[in-house]
């Protein structure tokens, strides 16, 4: 394949295109240097890349926010990112609907929502993302009836590999459209995305400290016992944070500056301390200690706009590792987990962060047609200095697979297509959509290759 360069393309395309873009994902573990990297503003100029890489048989890969912990955004032919497009189509108050152009962030969607009296009815834990970000890795927040937020999606528009320009449905292609609500990037570039969402509403938060065991001991009323519910486990510990939320219309209650405080040190001190441990590791459960006694065990109540109040502070890059599993096996799971961790002698980070997700229909979601449980472990990487994780997640994956566990896809993992099929009952299905709509394989990168391809059997992420 003939390297292509900036000054063969046409003005319109040389406008927009950098030369040996080197691309980095958010956490700064995973970097490539792509032959070209495009910026369109509109569909025509993203029909007109995919006739470019057509004509000099080029791989593509769409990149959004680049917060996926992993290399699954990564390409080394062309890249295309589409923050320029980040347009409002059309809104529609009285069915609650939203169409958007699917470079659009999430904080942006949020301030135009809000001018409208509307709202997502749930999210993760940031809003740094584009709207095709989230909806292409199945991006969850927490609530045992709602689902992850590729299930807001109405309807979306792709450019697949041939140039045309394809609307889907539950009623226009629905095929498509069961395998593009989660589509690691594989069947096209997403343009345009129609979102269900709901009236404006205020959440109520109120954030307590718990012995875990005692909330293992009562898993399925804690699930139950908010709309949104958050557990974080303190590995080396009994302890644990339940964070719960429900729609309210009480006036707003602000966190107060003591508060604001202790997220400062939650931030600073502790990246501090976690550094130090790099030399000595047995301080990581006095640091957990210090960390839950300080900052964890004063109850922290807060009602404001509902996408205020499901954001959380990620700190500072991380490694991190997250599958997700039916949620009747997570006590078990997370109890061998802790064995594991004391019997191995490891010191690994808190938290030990539980979410749950409604079933749903999407082909490739990791909820599919199971309720979910997310179990996510964390090592930190404090001032973006390296720390051993292999040998925790190598356990923890054992553990996740044992339990029926679906890797989330945006981040590191070592499922090979042959492992994932036996959890993913519509992978052949993905796959058949997959060759239809670009039989060359021009979306396809190294991580689809490795993960959804079969022939290249894996174990672990902690072999990546
Ligand atoms: C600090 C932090 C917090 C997070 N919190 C959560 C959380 O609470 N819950 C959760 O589930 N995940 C969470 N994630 C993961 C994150 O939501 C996903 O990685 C998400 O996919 C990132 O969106 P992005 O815009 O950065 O997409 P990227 O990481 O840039 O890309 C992700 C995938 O989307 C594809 N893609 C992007 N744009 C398009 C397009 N226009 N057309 C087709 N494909 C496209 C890419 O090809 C790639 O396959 C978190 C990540 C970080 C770093």
């Amino acid at each position: 394949m003939p390297r292509v360069r900036a000054k063969q393309l046409d003005s319109e395309l040389r406008a927009i295109a950098t030369e040996e873009y080197t691309f980095q994902n958010w956490a700064k573990t995973f970097t490539c240097t792509c032959e070209i990297m495009f910026e369109p503003s509109t569909e025509n100029q993203v029909v007109k890349i995919i006739q470019l890489a057509r004509k000099y048989n080029k791989p593509i890969k769409v990149f959004g926010s680049g917060h996926s912990p992993s290399d699954l955004a990564c390409s080394r032919g062309f890249m295309i990112n589409i923050d320029n497009m980040n347009g409002l189509l059309r809104v529609d108050k009285r069915d609650s609907t939203v169409t958007v152009e699917a470079g659009m962030s999430l904080h942006k969607l949020h301030a135009i929502l809000q001018e409208h009296g509307l709202a997502l009815s749930n999210l993760g834990s940031i809003s740094d993302q584009t709207i095709a970000g989230v909806i292409s890795t199945a991006t969850h927040g927490t609530g045992a009836e709602f689902g992850c937020l590729s299930t807001m999606v109405c309807d979306m528009t792709l450019v697949t590999a041939n140039g045309d320009l394809v609307r889907c449905s539950p009623h226009e292609n629905p095929d498509l459209f069961a395998a593009a609500r989660c589509s690691l990037g594989a069947l096209g570039v997403i343009t345009r995305v129609s979102l269900q969402v709901e009236p404006a509403f205020r959440l109520e938060a109120i954030q307590k400290p718990y012995r875990f065991d005692n909330v293992l001991a009562e898993w399925d009323d804690v699930v139950h016992s908010a709309e949104h519910v958050r557990v974080w486990w303190m590995p080396h510990t009994n302890d644990c944070v339940v964070w719960r939320a429900n729609r309210t219309e009480k006036p707003a209650v602000l966190p107060t500056s003591n508060w604001l405080l202790e997220r400062g040190l939650g931030v600073h001190v502790y990246q501090f301390m976690l550094n130090a441990a790099r030399y000595r590791p047995s301080f990581i459960p006095s640091i957990t200690r210090f960390m839950f006694d300080t900052i964890h065990t004063r109850p922290i109540h807060v009602i404001d706009d509902s996408y205020k109040v499901f954001m959380f502070d990620c700190l500072f890059p991380q490694y991190v590792n997250e599958w997700a599993i039916p949620w009747e096996n997570s006590p078990q799971a997370l109890k061998e987990l802790d064995e594991f961790i004391n019997t191995a002698q490891l010191k690994v980070h808190f938290p030990v962060e539980i979410r749950f997700v409604n079933e749903d229909d999407i082909w490739l979601s990791p909820s599919y047609k199971r309720k979910t449980c997310y179990i996510g472990v964390i090592m930190y990487r404090p001032y973006g200095n390296p720390v051993p994780y292999k040998k925790y997640w190598k356990a923890y994956e054992g553990i996740m697979r044992k339990h029926g566990g679906r890797p989330h896809w945006a981040k590191a993992h070592g499922q090979s297509a042959e492992m994932l099929s036996a959890s993913y009952p519509r992978l052949k299905d993905f796959l058949n959509v997959r060759e239809k709509v670009d039989p060359e394989g021009m979306f396809l990168n190294d991580y689809l290759k490795r993960h959804i391809l079969p022939g290249k059997p894996l174990q672990s992420a902690a072999m990546l």
